[in-house]
């Protein structure tokens, strides 16, 4: 991994945060809004332990719960493919280390996120208050099967595969709506797809091959 890569030790944060950006863009995060988004949450602050010195490399990291914190580009891509309006109220499942949620927090008017690990959304909620984003809410439930007392949404992204887009979710996006989700049948072959809510149905368009942690059942134990 990361062959042919100098090392950076010894970059100071400005060098950091061009050399991040730039990573972005070449992999084809090009919309102004997200960019700036990202610019402005420091991932360095929501990857923890021995890992942290990597927050700012282009690749997915360990958190809390044997869960992972999505690689920067994707979290780009899928930011940009789920097209957030000001006025926006979006859903996301799977908060993980709330790197996500604070993005879109930034370019939407609220963010519901879910969690099945208790702990993971409790140290997002300290990050969220520790940052000063006060339109994040965050609780610890199943999300498979949304947020039903909030529903509909205007946006939902999943940052966790499921074989197919689960049906409470799909009800719970507004006409017009977007979600933006990985599906695939096994923990290795998996693609990112943009559902469109429209008068006719739901259209469906295939963006790219990823990999997710799975969707799991049930809320967890911690
Ligand atoms: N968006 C996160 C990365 C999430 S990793 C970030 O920015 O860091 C995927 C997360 O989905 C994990 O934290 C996992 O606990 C969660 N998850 C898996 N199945 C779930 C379910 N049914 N309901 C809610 N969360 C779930």
């Amino acid at each position: 991994m990361m062959q042919g890569t100098p090392d950076h030790h010894d970059e100071g944060p400005a060098e950091r945060k061009m050399r991040f950006l730039f990573a972005l863009r070449s992999r084809g995060v090009t919309d102004a809004r997200v960019l700036t988004a990202m610019e402005r949450i420091d991932r360095g602050l929501f990857v923890r332990g021995i890992f942290a010195d990597r927050a700012y490399e282009d690749m997915p990291l360990p958190i809390s719960c044997g869960q992972t914190i999505s690689q920067p580009s994707v979290v780009g891509l899928m930011t940009q493919a789920l097209n957030v309006q000001p006025r926006d109220v979006v859903l996301e499942i799977g908060t993980g280390s709330g790197y996500q949620a604070a993005i879109l927090s930034l370019l939407a008017r609220r963010v519901y996120t879910i969690d099945r690990h208790r702990r993971l959304v409790r140290e997002a909620v300290e990050l969220f208050r520790d940052l000063n984003l006060p339109n994040i809410t965050a609780v610890a439930r199943d999300g498979s099967f949304g947020w039903p007392e909030q529903a509909p949404f205007d946006r939902i992204i999943v940052t966790a595969a499921a074989e197919d887009p689960p049906g409470p979710l799909l009800a719970q996006l507004k006409l017009g709506g977007i979600m933006v989700l990985p599906v695939g049948q096994s923990d290795t072959v998996q693609s990112l797809i943009k559902v469109t809510r429209t008068e006719r149905g739901f259209d469906y368009e295939e963006l790219r091959p990823v990999r997710f942690v799975p969707l799991v059942e049930g809320l967890a134990s911690d």
